[in-house]
């Protein structure tokens, strides 16, 4: 998704975007190594304005994503959501190169650089999208997860396996080395 900065006059620029997460190499990428199917198209809704010497760039990005438990191994739907605002100054396309991005604080605050007349916009947006990927992706916080013993889903039934024999165990010999 492209801007261009000549577009943009007193008045902010808004756009509206509906793109597959196929288009973004990104999040093929993730798609690809399993880390999240993509289950509906990557949803933008951007506005730009001009400030001072630079770009101000704000937007929300949204996709419907199915995830794999890290407790259970189940697959759960969810969406990543996320908002965020770049500021874009004109720089020269060595600047680009070294495109810092800087995070002020949790509202994600970045700035980069953009050349010509164009704001490029599709590298921004998969890695917003592409940060709200949980490390570990969770069904539920109260996911019980699966016996580490037997493997049954705690979530749907219970075995009879004993529980915490192995955190007894270490506790013994952790008291054990106290000793000596
Ligand atoms: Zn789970
Ligand atoms: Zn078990």
């Amino acid at each position: 998704m492209k801007i261009s900065v000549s577009h943009i006059q007193d008045k902010p620029f808004s756009l509206h975007a509906e793109e597959p997460a196929d288009a973004f190499p990104v999040l093929s990428r993730m798609q690809a190594e399993g880390e999240c199917t993509f289950n509906g198209p990557v949803v933008s809704d951007i506005t730009a304005a001009r400030e001072y010497d630079h770009v101000r760039v704000s937007g929300r990005v949204s996709t419907p994503v199915t995830l794999v438990c890290s407790r259970c191994l189940a697959n759960y739907e969810t969406a990543f959501d996320s908002s965020f605002t770049i500021y874009f100054r004109k720089g020269t396309s060595q600047d680009i190169v070294e495109e810092e991005e800087t995070e002020l604080d949790e509202q994600d605050l970045v700035s980069a650089t953009y050349s010509g007349d164009e704001i490029d916009l599709a590298h921004e947006i998969e890695e917003q999208v592409a940060m709200e990927l949980p490390l570990k992706p969770l069904c539920s916080e109260e996911c019980k997860g699966l016996c580490p013993d037997c493997g049954t889903d705690l979530n749907h039934s219970a075995c009879s396996c004993p529980r915490g024999q192995t955190s007894l165990k270490f506790s013994a010999l952790k008291d054990f080395k106290v000793s000596r």
